[in-house]
């Protein structure tokens, strides 16, 4: 069944720029885009289902690839009692911070996360998102990061929505291993991660570097143990102090290196030579009220490809939405709205392992784009949240999101 799409814009994100077709037309077909370009230059077509998308602007479903979407209960009383003027160390002493979603996420059962996050993603999805990374991290133990990756799949089969998974056993230590960081490395390098990737659960391997998490040869270790895998990496690094994650994640042609706060010339070097996506994530930027900025000149001047991310968390970025990212990536970054806009999809496709299939709009691709009833791009970075009027197609098929 094939459909055409037309009376619409199109900013196809092509090269990274809003790559615009005015008067567009889009052929769909068994899921993907058979043809994109000006209307006035498609030969007449029979048999095709016809939809006049009445002037909007067609952008590429938005891509999350950096959210930690899955986790029990909530901190929003940690967020009350610290704004009542409780410290972060007391709330720690009383078990809060990662330690309680730790326990929250292990004491919760399969049902219970996949009913929680699914409120979550479909708050996503009510924003334009078409694809969306989630990662483990909250179960520390095979049991426990196997059910969250689980509910992950899950989530990818129950929604019209592609999931991508991310096994991040080394986000922090858990309570059993207290002091013996080397050890748990050794646990999820030798039983962990080849038994979460022998069932098919892990898209990707990820890694907190970070002083209060692991270290650089910490991660290292997980690194060689997903190259010999066949898995691709990504690292949280930079985010509150630098110790060259950033590099090191480009060593091993990292997909993605996110936070990046305080990374420095060099690491953007080394990423743009790797091909390693920045991932950057105002929303914990801005809950953490951080000051040290992204060095977003760096990574212009080197090329490095820059998406934007939700880190959907709940300590430091309960963000369910991701075109607030852009507008945050604009006001507290200083990116363009076309820079925020190619930073949630073809850049964050690329993040993902994507590149080949998603994150623009060209003949070939997966037909996954929304619709926006907006007067131009640069809307979805201007409004604060908010739902703009669209269309989302996935798929090639109308979704009711
Ligand atoms: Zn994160």
């Amino acid at each position: 069944m094939a459909t055409l799409w037309q009376h619409c814009h199109v900013a196809s994100m092509v090269g990274g720029s809003y790559s615009i077709i005015e008067n567009a037309a889009i052929i769909t077909r068994a899921g993907l885009i058979e043809w994109i370009g000006p209307r006035a230059e498609l030969a007449p077509q029979a048999g095709l289902e016809t939809v006049d998308l009445a002037g909007a602007w067609v952008t590429p479903g938005l891509i999350d690839c950096h959210t930690h979407a899955v986790f029990g209960g909530n901190r929003s009383g940690e967020f009350e009692q610290r704004l009542q003027g409780v410290s972060y160390a007391e709330i720690a002493a009383q078990g809060g911070g990662i330690a309680s979603t730790v326990r929250a996420t292990r004491a919760a059962s399969e049902e219970q996360l996949l009913a929680s996050a699914r409120q979550r993603l479909e708050a996503l999805m009510r924003d334009g998102v078409t694809t969306v990374e989630i990662k483990s991290g909250y179960g520390l133990d095979l049991v426990n990061e196997r059910k969250m990756l689980r509910v992950a799949r899950r989530l990818g089969d129950a929604l019209p929505l592609t999931v991508r998974s991310t096994c991040l056993a080394a986000h922090a230590l858990p309570p059993e291993y207290a002091g013996r960081a080397d050890d748990y490395i050794q646990h999820i390098c030798d039983e962990l991660l080849p038994a979460l990737a022998g069932e098919g659960l892990v898209d990707a391997v990820d890694a907190f570097c970070e002083h209060l998490a692991f270290s650089p040869a910490q991660v290292e270790r997980v690194f060689i143990k997903a190259r010999e895998l066949g898995l691709p990496v990504k690292l949280h690094a930079e985010q509150l102090s630098s110790l060259h994650g950033s590099s090191l994640a480009a060593r091993y042609q990292a997909l993605s290196a996110d936070h990046l706060e305080f990374m420095t010339e060099d690491d953007a070097i080394a990423m743009a030579a790797a091909g390693t996506v920045a991932v950057l994530l105002p929303g914990a930027f801005y809950f953490l009220r951080e000051t040290q900025l992204p060095p977003m000149d760096a990574l212009r001047r080197h090329g490095v490809k820059t998406a934007l991310a939700s880190d959907l968390n709940p300590g430091t970025s309960p963000g369910l939405s991701l075109r607030l990212m852009l507008n945050m990536g604009c006001t507290l970054f200083r990116m363009t709205p076309e820079e925020a806009l190619a930073g949630v999809t073809t850049h964050a496709a690329t993040a993902l392992g994507l590149g080949s299939t998603h994150g623009t709009l060209e003949a070939g691709k997966v037909a996954d784009f929304v619709a926006w009833q907006i007067e131009r791009p640069a809307d979805l970075a201007y409004w604060l949240g908010g739902d703009l009027p669209k269309r989302v197609v996935r798929g090639g098929v109308q979704s009711t999101f």
